[in-house]
C-alpha cells in the first residue's frame, strides 16, 4: 500500500511532495451498500477516490465508485488483494474479516478505524464488556450458554428479557424478546440456538431512543453531531428527528456518554452511538457502529459537513468539518420495502412521487438490485423551520399514500 501519499495536512512537512487536490489517498471501503454509495457521493465533491469491495456486482456503491472489486469482505485473500490497491482501508459494515485486518495492520496497512475497534464492535457481547470496563452506563447484560443460564438470567433481570446474538446482527435480526420463562426456548430457537453465541440484556424501559454521531480525526480530535431522536419500528430504524426534543441536561449527558464511549476506541472515522433515555433521565448506551450510520443520514442536507464527508476527511487525514446544523430542523424517513418485488417498487414509487412535491424534501434512492420486504431501499430527508412543521409535512406525505402515520 502507498500510505506515504496520505494527505495528513496537520502533520505535513513543508518539504513533502505536493498534493494535487484535497487528497491523493485511495480510500478502500469494505462493503458497497448504501453507506458505501453515499461515501462515494461525498467523495466525488472533493475528488477523493473511493474503491469498494463487495460481492454483489450491482451493489448500490458500484456505479459511483472509482473502482469496484467484486468479492467478499469476509474472505482473507480477497481483503488482502484489495488492501494492496488502497492507501487507507475503512468499512461501511462491521461484519468483515477482522483477523485479516489485524494481520494487514501488522504489515503496515492503515486501517481506520483500527482493527481492534472492529473486533470489539462486531461482537456485541465483547462490546458490552468493553464499555462496562470503561464505566459507560449500559443495560445489565449476561452471557448465556444453555437454557439453565437463560432461566437464571430471567430470574435476575426479570421479564421481558432481551436475548441477542453476539455476532452478525443488524436491523434487529439477531434480537428476540422473551416475555416470560415459558417463551425462552422459542426465543432462543428463533436466534438459531446457542451455537452462534448468545447473551441477554435487561430490558431498558426507555422513553426515547437517541443517537450521536461522533467523528474522530487522525490527530485524535473529536467532534459530536447534534443529538437526534431515533424511532424504530420492529427493531428497524424508521424515523430520525434532528435535533432531539430533550432538555439541555439530557443533550449534554448524551454527548458526554457518546464522547467517552468513542474515546475508548482506536482509529479515525465517524462512529454512531445508539442510546436509551430512561424515564428517570438516565442515558444508557445500546450499541456503537464504527462507521457512518442511518441516524446520521439527515446530515447530508442539514449539517455543514455530512457524516460521509466527515468520515472521508477523518480517514485521509484532512481537518474535521463543522458538525453543526445549518437548518433549524430535519426529519429522515426510511423507505423500507413494503413488499417483495414489483408491488414493493410500486408503493415506494408512489411515496417518492409525493415526496418530490414536499418543500424541503430530498429523496435518496439506493438502487438496490432487489426489492424485499423490510429492506432499506432509500430514505427521504425533510429540512425546515422546526421539527413540528416537518412532522406535519411528513404526515401529509404519508397519509395521502395510505401509509401508517408516524
Ligand atoms: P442496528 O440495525 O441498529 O444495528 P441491531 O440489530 O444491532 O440494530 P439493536 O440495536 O441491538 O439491534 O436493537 C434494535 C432495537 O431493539 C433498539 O434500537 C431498541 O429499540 C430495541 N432494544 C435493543 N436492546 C434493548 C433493550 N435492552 N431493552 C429494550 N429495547 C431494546
Ligand atoms: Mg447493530
Ligand atoms: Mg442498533
Amino acid at each position: 500500500t502507498d500510505s506515504s501519499r496520505r494527505t495528513d495536512f496537520s502533520r505535513r512537512r513543508d518539504d513533502a511532495p505536493p498534493v494535487h487536490g484535497l487528497s491523493e489517498t485511495i480510500v478502500g471501503v469494505l462493503g458497497g451498500g448504501q453507506l458505501g454509495r453515499m461515501l462515494c457521493q461525498a467523495a466525488s465533491k472533493m475528488a477523493i477516490k473511493v474503491m469498494v469491495l463487495d460481492p454483489s456486482e450491482n451493489c448500490p456503491a458500484s456505479a459511483l465508485a472509482y473502482d469496484h472489486m467484486v468479492g467478499s469482505f469476509d474472505d482473507s485473500a480477497t481483503v488482502q488483494a484489495f488492501a494492496k490497491r488502497c492507501g487507507v482501508l475503512t468499512v461501511e459494515i462491521e461484519h468483515v474479516d477482522v483477523a485479516t485486518l489485524e494481520k494487514l495492520e501488522q504489515q503496515g496497512v492503515d486501517c481506520e478505524p483500527r482493527a481492534s475497534t472492529i473486533r470489539i464492535i462486531q461482537d456485541k457481547y465483547l462490546q458490552k464488556v468493553h464499555f462496562s470496563r470503561h464505566a459507560i452506563p449500559l443495560p445489565e447484560f449476561m452471557e448465556i450458554d444453555d437454557l439453565e443460564g437463560a432461566k437464571k438470567a430471567g430470574v435476575q433481570f426479570s421479564y421481558p428479557l432481551m436475548i441477542k446474538s453476539k455476532r452478525l446482527a443488524y436491523d434487529g435480526r439477531g434480537n428476540a424478546v422473551a416475555k416470560s420463562e415459558e417463551e425462552l426456548p422459542s426465543a432462543i430457537d428463533a436466534l438459531g440456538g446457542f451455537g452462534r453465541g448468545l447473551y441477554v440484556e435487561k430490558w431498558a424501559p426507555f422513553v426515547k431512543e437517541l443517537a450521536v454521531i461522533v467523528a474522530r480525526g487522525r490527530d485524535n480530535s473529536i467532534l459530536c453531531y447534534p443529538v437526534v431522536e431515533t424511532i424504530h419500528k420492529e427493531n428497524i430504524c424508521h424515523i430520525v428527528k434532528a435535533p432531539a426534543d430533550v432538555p439541555w441536561r439530557v443533550r449534554k449527558l448524551a454527548n458526554d456518554v457518546a464522547h467517552k464511549a468513542i474515546s475508548s476506541l482506536e482509529g479515525a472515522g465517524v462512529f454512531a452511538v445508539e442510546l436509551f433515555l430512561t424515564r428517570d433521565g438516565q442515558i444508557l448506551l445500546n450499541e456503537v457502529a464504527p462507521r457512518p450510520h442511518n441516524s446520521g443520514h439527515h446530515t447530508i442536507e442539514s449539517c455543514y459537513t455530512s457524516q460521509f464527508e466527515q468520515h472521508l476527511r477523518a480517514v485521509v487525514g484532512l481537518p474535521l468539518g463543522d458538525t453543526s446544523l445549518k437548518t433549524p430542523a430535519a426529519i429522515m424517513y426510511n423507505l423500507l420495502g413494503e413488499d417483495d418485488g414489483e408491488p414493493g417498487f410500486k408503493m415506494a414509487n408512489q411515496l417518492v412521487a409525493r415526496a418530490l412535491e414536499i418543500p424541503g424534501a430530498t429523496v435518496h434512492w439506493y438502487d438496490k438490485p432487489e426489492m424485499r420486504k423490510q429492506r432499506k431501499m432509500g430514505h427521504i430527508t425533510l429540512v425546515g423551520p422546526s421539527v413540528g412543521v416537518l412532522e406535519a409535512r411528513l404526515k401529509s406525505m404519508l397519509k395521502e399514500e395510505g401509509y401508517e402515520n408516524p
